[in-house]
């Protein structure tokens, strides 16, 4: 029995790595250096919040591989204070992709192809809060904007990749108990020190991750009945910004949602569930989101599509935004379609979501649901996908593949007439519906800490 865990939980790591090598995205030239992007296997996050300063920082041990040789990228939208690669002292250099696509940082050193180990350090500045009562600290992130998941706040590398991720967090100072809310697993080591270890198949869009003094939230703990038989974990809880939210009804809604998810796909794919209400529109972690109430259901669908089955680029992002929007309406048929897109065409490095994906995407599926029809529609295939391909990154084409295959006739032709269009369709985009994850400043965030 043992052998068998043991082989079964190799077996799991091992498909993990070749995932990613399979979406690692191209090397590239940059200023007559060769940049390659690297698979980090494991990244540790020594994080410091220092009360008696008021000063935060980061410290990330990192072990990545290299199949070439040229100059590792890695991203931190914070300039590092401190860099060395395989034990020595580097640089590093800003530089934009190929077709401005996007900004990343390569260490300024040629390094042969194989196994390294990177050191970052960043001072940590944004939602940070400190105050007499101790530290307020978010790493919420977007879809919609350039370099806004993790690597908004500290090293990390693109979102096609999984990495085994710890977060060692030290309040030093604090006179309160600080609280984290987050989709890890945490252990407080000793007063206010905590470790906190993630799931191996998280990407720097995956964590959920808020901590504030005692005090600073209120909150509801419960648990979900799954239908795979778990009780799982689950907490909803504001901030004073939303003081006047109800938790019962947060509490209603979010196991309602549950149950009807879980119905249409499957045992929820998470191994605990955090609402935080707050803010305008909302985003979506692993298990977690932070949402107004009203985008409530369609952020918990994003732990199935998102951050369950996982888009390996930003051309592959408007698949789980389209679904999540065909949801919100209530899945409509439409049995012609009009318009085209370019969602699926974006330049090669692009990490943002088209949010053509929240109007036009959605009457694509719509569109595909109706064609389906015979075929019992779309929702079976969804379906399968969560169990096929959940916390597998996904490029498009693989989606498309994926969908063929299950429904024994090629999409592509649709696919290719719908998505990878030259020319958006604006008039319809005007009714985007992306106020779902309306963008907020970082100081409009601030207020909800
Ligand atoms: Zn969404």
């Amino acid at each position: 029995m043992k052998i068998f865990i043991a082989l079964m939980l190799f077996a799991t790591l091992a498909i993990a790595g070749d995932n990613d090598k399979l979406h690692t995205p191209k090397s590239f030239s940059a200023n007559g250096r060769k940049a390659v992007f690297a698979d980090f296997t494991e990244a540790t996050y020594h994080i410091n919040y220092d009360i008696a300063s008021k000063k935060a920082s980061v410290k990330a041990e990192i072990k990545l591989e290299t199949s070439e040789a040229g100059f590792p990228i890695f991203d931190s939208v914070v300039a590092p204070t401190s860099v060395s690669f395989d034990g020595a002292t580097v640089t590093t250099i800003e530089t934009k992709t190929p077709n401005n696509e996007t900004t990343l940082r390569l260490i300024n050193k040629l390094a042969q192809a194989g196994v390294h180990t990177l050191t970052v350090e960043v001072p940590l500045t944004s939602l940070v809060e400190f105050s007499t009562d101790g530290v307020k600290s978010a790493f919420w992130t977007s879809d919609l904007d350039e370099r806004k998941f993790l690597e908004r706040y500290m090293p990390a590398n693109f979102e096609f990749d999984q990495v085994k991720m710890t977060f060692l967090v030290k309040f030093i100072g604090a006179k309160n108990k600080q609280i984290i809310y987050t989709n890890g697993n945490v252990t407080e080591v000793e007063t206010n020190s905590f470790k906190i270890t993630y799931p191996n198949y998280y990407t720097a869009s995956s964590i959920f991750f808020h901590a504030v003094p005692q005090g600073a939230t209120t909150e509801q703990r419960f648990t979900l009945k799954s239908i795979d038989g778990r009780e799982i974990p689950a907490v909803v809880y504001f901030t004073k910004s939303s003081w006047s939210a109800s938790l019962d009804k947060l509490k209603a809604k979010t196991t309602e949602v549950f149950h009807e998810l879980e119905s249409d796909y499957g045992a929820f794919p998470h191994p605990s569930i955090t609402v935080l209400q707050a803010g305008m529109g909302g985003m979506e972690y692993c298990g977690a989101t932070m949402t107004d109430f009203s985008a409530l259901g369609h952020e918990l669908f994003h732990s199935y599509f998102a951050r369950g089955v996982m888009p390996a680029n930003g051309n592959a992002g408007w698949v789980d935004e389209a679904l999540a929007s065909w949801r919100d309406d209530g899945y409509q048929s439409l049995s012609t379609l009009s318009g085209s897109s370019g969602m699926s065409s974006h330049a090669y490095y692009t990490r943002t979501t088209d949010k053509a994906a929240y109007s036009f995407g959605e009457r694509f599926m719509s569109y595909l649901d109706g064609k389906l029809q015979s075929k019992g529609g779309l929702k079976p295939f969804m379906r399968h996908m969560v169990d096929k391909k959940v916390f597998s990154p996904f490029f498009v084409e693989e989606f498309i593949k994926e969908m063929s295959d299950f429904y024994g006739v090629s999409l592509e032709a649709d696919f290719k007439k719908y998505t990878y269009g030259s020319g958006n369709d604006f008039s319809q985009n005007l009714k985007a519906k992306s106020h779902i994850h309306r963008k907020m400043t970082i100081e409009e965030m601030q207020n909800f800490l």
